[in-house]
C-alpha cells in the first residue's frame, strides 16, 4: 500500500475475476458520460442498458462504493473501472455535482479520516483543485524534510 493506487491494488477489491475483467473494461474516460474527482470522492456516471446512466461513487478515504446499477457485485464493475481510472492519474479534478453531495451528506456523521497513503498519491498526482480537508492528519515527513530545514524556517518570516 506504500506506494499509493495502483491498478493491482484497486483488481484485488473485485470480488470475482469477471468483475475485475468488466471494471477493466471500464477503465478509460470514453466509456463515461462523466468522471471527476474532488480529491477523496471519485465520481461517474456511466451510461448502462436503461434510459439514464448509472450513478457511481466512490469514497476513497473509506473504500464506500455506491452505484445505482442493478449488480449485487460489491464494488461493481463501475466502481472499479472509476478506481482503475483514478489509479492510472486519468481522473480529472472537478468539483462535485449534486448528486454526490448528497451522498456524502448521507453519510457525513461517520469518521471520514482519508489516510496518509491516500494523500500522498493525490498530491504524486499533482490533482489541481484537491484542497486538503481540515480533519486531514499531517502527512509523515521524514526527519530531514526541507519542511524543517533552517532554509524553510526563514522563509516563514517572509509570510
Ligand atoms: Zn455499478
Amino acid at each position: 500500500m506504500a506506494d499509493g493506487w495502483t491498478t493491482d491494488r484497486v483488481l484485488q477489491l473485485a470480488p470475482d475475476p469477471a468483475s475485475a475483467k468488466a471494471g477493466q473494461g471500464l477503465a478509460t474516460t470514453r466509456k463515461w458520460v462523466s468522471v471527476g474527482c474532488d480529491g477523496l470522492v471519485l465520481w461517474g456516471e456511466c451510461q448502462g442498458s436503461g434510459a439514464n446512466p448509472y450513478q457511481v461513487q466512490v469514497d476513497l478515504s473509506q473504500a464506500a462504493y455506491k452505484c445505482s446499477c442493478p449488480s449485487r457485485k460489491f464494488p461493481c464493475k463501475h466502481s472499479l473501472g472509476l478506481m482503475l481510472i483514478f489509479a492510472a492519474a486519468q481522473m480529472p479534478a472537478s468539483v462535485k455535482p449534486p448528486w454526490v453531495e448528497q451522498w456524502l451528506a448521507s453519510r457525513a456523521e461517520r469518521d471520514r479520516e482519508p489516510s496518509p497513503v491516500l494523500y500522498a498519491w493525490l498530491e504524486k498526482c499533482s490533482y489541481p483543485h484537491l484542497e486538503r480537508p481540515a480533519q486531514l492528519p499531517p502527512p509523515m515527513l521524514a526527519p530531514d524534510h526541507e519542511l524543517l530545514s533552517p532554509r524553510s524556517r526563514s522563509f516563514d518570516r517572509w509570510k
